[in-house]
């Protein structure tokens, strides 16, 4: 039988009645001659009060406790719709990640799938099941604890399990029609695009849109697994939603593709740090290994043999940020007069392979900014991306600006 794997993100199972609709959809799947791993979330909100329980518990907590609890949400979805696939007599049972099992390395909060063996569930289609319901988000590390893969991680599950399992398609039922141009809820023209190429997925994914994980994106493109992303609410098309594919499949395509926004990052500033060889490495050692996500960096000119060094994080990370770096200049690795971090900023970017070929792409970014009146703190671009840090407040005007001045509603 082939194998069709099918993800139901949180909102796709939020009341016991979603959970219902998602399994007739299986169900159809399973009548059109598939046999079915489907991949749950944790239904919506779910994940977010766990991980408040942690943090309430123990605010510097063991990562792999804060693993055992927030992986428990999806365990009860998978359970809930094996037993709704069991009233509609489909044969169906529930997997954890470490049934399968799902094996990980070891970083706790942040794991990466390893492998997934076939055995155990392709033993029980042999039998006659049907649907093997698996809990998203988890799996289990060499010392036999539980892990899970970061946040929105049940998206990395499903194309995981497409690529083992050599599925014929992966979709990924979501609480929108497909991949928009920017996010539908901040822009009213954001249009759905038919197709988006994995390259222009990777990137609008890593610059913050949440539509699908970015590392389901680079294993999907890895493993040339076919990956559809659609609506679990809509009426049954086979068309459906947006097909994230090679570029080659892309017929017509704009110099700009989607506008991304990430809205909680930081912005940090080292004022006079002494100019000389290994300063870069002496900073960003200690932050790296402090586990900081520093994106974009940016080196001031210097005077007089010091100089300014500035790099953006998640707001969420500044605390840390701080304290590693206060620690290195106490263990005289660096030595700066002061540390100053805005924590009100915004990254907006803007991504299209079609900017390999066409200059001036930049030029027209800064400018439609300018009219806004929206001040520029920090640029950084690759071939097919450039992004501006900006003030918060100004986010949705620039994602908005941006979106009209490159007429991404027009196809
Ligand atoms: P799920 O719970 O199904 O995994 P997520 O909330 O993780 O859903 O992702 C879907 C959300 O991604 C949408 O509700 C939308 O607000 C957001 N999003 C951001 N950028 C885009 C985009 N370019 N296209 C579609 N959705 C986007
Ligand atoms: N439930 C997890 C989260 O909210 C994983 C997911 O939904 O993909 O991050
Ligand atoms: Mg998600």
């Amino acid at each position: 039988m082939p194998i069709l794997v099918m993800k139901f993100g949180g909102t796709s199972v939020a009341t016991l009645d979603r959970i219902a609709r998602a399994s007739k959809r299986v169900a159809r799947e399973v009548a059109n001659g598939y046999d079915v791993i489907v991949i749950v979330s944790a239904m919506s909100g779910k994940t977010n009060e766990l991980v408040g329980w942690v943090e309430e518990t123990s605010p510097l907590y063991d990562a792999r406790e804060y693993d055992a609890v927030v992986s428990s949400g999806e365990n009860v979805t998978a359970g809930l719709m094996a037993l709704r696939l069991q009233e509609m007599d489909i044969p169906a049972r529930s997997w954890q990640g470490w049934q399968v099992p799902v094996k990980t390395t070891g970083t706790h909060s942040a794991a990466r799938i390893e492998d997934i063996p076939q055995t155990n569930i392709m033993a029980k289609f042999a039998e006659g099941m049907k649907v093997a319901v698996v809990a998203g988000f988890q799996g289990v590390s060499p010392e036999g604890r539980i892990t899970t893969l970061g946040r929105g991680g049940s998206d990395t599950t499903a194309v995981a399990f497409a690529a083992a399992f050599d599925a014929e398609r992966c979709d990924i039922y979501t609480d929108v029609d497909g991949v928009y141009t920017t996010d539908p809820r901040i822009a009213d023209k954001a249009r759905k695009l038919d197709k988006i190429a994995f390259e222009e997925m990777l990137e609008l994914a890593s610059l913050g849109a949440k539509v699908l994980q970015t590392r389901s994106v680079e294993l999907a493109m890895r493993y040339k697994v076919k990956l559809r992303v659609l609506s679990s609410f809509g009426e049954y098309d086979p068309e459906a939603g947006t097909l994230v594919c090679d570029e080659e499949e892309i017929v017509e395509q704009n110099a700009v593709s989607g506008v991304a926004y990430s809205r909680d990052e930081a912005k940090m500033t080292l004022i006079s740090v002494a100019d000389r060889p290994g300063i870069a490495s002496a900073i960003f050692t200690p932050l790296s290994e402090a586990g900081i996500n520093v994106d974009m960096i940016v080196q001031n000119i210097s005077e007089e043999g010091r100089t300014d060094m500035t790099f953006s994080c998640p707001v969420g990370q500044v605390a840390r940020a701080e304290k590693a770096l206060q620690e290195a200049k106490t263990a005289g690795q660096i030595n700066y007069h002061d540390l100053v971090a805005d924590t009100d900023v915004a990254k907006v970017s803007i991504v299209g392979i079609g900017m390999r070929s066409q200059a001036g792409i930049a030029a027209k970014m800064f400018e439609v900014l300018a009219r806004e009146g929206i001040n520029i703190k920090v640029i950084t671009t690759s071939e097919i991306k450039i992004s501006v840090l900006i003030d918060r407040k100004y986010m949705e005007l620039a994602v908005q600006a941006l979106h009209d001045a490159f007429e991404l509603e027009k196809g």
